[in-house]
């Protein structure tokens, strides 16, 4: 069977996913909605439109071919989108010869991908490195992903997932059988402050993080947003659980301000204008906390 599923970026060359040389597939579709999130246009499944400003002439070839009048000119700015009349057909990605507008997501399939995986054979046996699943969340396409790390698998090439962890376990067992590594983000310990700032509680991703963690060799991403999940208490208990659970790295990631204007340019309001990062004094704090447990701690991408 010829599977398919709904990416929106494919990135050569990734040294910060896992180890080594790797290239990332990022899966459109999120369970969840981080206030931070550094990609919203990974949120929804289905592919949608995304504008860039900065690259608009005001031309307004793309207003002549929106069917639904949702592209409005005005005198020396850029093209205005109405979102809320933008029914993501794509007839103004192909109007625009300036690249000011794009599709954010597109249907892949598992053949293509390896294609494009194997080209880079040489660099993975290099550096010890391999392909890694990210997103979006991988999970919220089982088939695919899995078909796609079996196949990895076949070809002797070490795999990698990036999970929020917020799918069902079904999902998470079919995916195991085919991975060397898991990296697991988590976001709050807190419930109820993990449902005020991503939209879900934590229960089922915290079960998720001890299934992994028992199959799998797993370590830890932690976004640092200042005030949301920085406190000293808060990275003792995270350091606490991986000792709990054998995990011996963690990757703290501090915040930045990426996903504010991919926010803009695909028609959202970004959640928090005023998330900022810890400084990085106190980032360093962090850091003894969990190295003085003996876990091994990396900052930033
Ligand atoms: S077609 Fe492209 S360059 Fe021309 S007005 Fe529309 S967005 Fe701007
Ligand atoms: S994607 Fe949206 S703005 Fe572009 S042509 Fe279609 S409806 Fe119009």
């Amino acid at each position: 069977m010829r599977r398919t599923g709904t990416i929106f970026n494919v990135q050569r060359f990734c040294t910060h996913d896992g180890p080594g040389i790797r290239t990332t597939v990022f899966f459109k579709g999120c369970p969840l909605r981080c206030k931070w999130c550094s990609n919203p246009e990974s949120q929804k499944m289905a592919p949608q439109l995304m504008v860039r400003p900065s690259k608009c002439t005001g031309c307004g070839a793309c207003a002549a071919a929106c069917p639904e009048g949702a592209v409005v000119l005005l005198p020396n700015r850029p093209a205005q989108t109405r979102w809320e009349d933008c029914t993501h057909c794509f007839s103004c990605v192909d109007a625009c010869l300036y690249g000011a507008r794009e599709a954010a997501g597109r249907e892949a399939s598992v053949d293509e991908l390896m294609e494009e995986i194997l080209a880079d054979r040489v660099f993975y046996e290099n550096s010890g490195g391999g392909v890694t699943l990210s997103g979006g969340e991988p999970l919220l396409q089982p088939q695919f992903a899995a078909e796609l790390l079996a196949r990895c698998k076949e070809e002797s090439l070490h795999t990698a997932l990036e999970t929020c962890g917020h799918a069902p376990r079904e999902a998470a067992v079919q995916l195991a059988r085919s991975l060397d590594l898991v990296l697991f983000d988590v976001k709050q310990l807190n419930p109820l402050k993990h449902r005020k700032y991503t939209g879900m509680d934590n229960n089922r991703i915290l079960r998720n993080l001890e299934f992994f963690s028992q199959n799998t060799e797993t370590w830890l991403r932690i976004p640092l947003v200042a005030e949301v999940n920085d406190s000293e208490d808060h990275m003792d208990a995270l350091a606490n659980l991986a000792i709990r659970l054998g995990v011996q790295k963690i990757s703290l990631l501090p915040y930045h301000e990426g996903g504010a204007s991919k926010a803009d340019q695909i028609g959202l309001e970004y959640p928090i204008p005023g998330a900022c990062k810890p400084p990085d004094n106190h980032i360093k704090r962090l850091t003894r906390i969990a190295s003085d447990l003996g876990i091994e701690v990396t900052v930033g991408h």
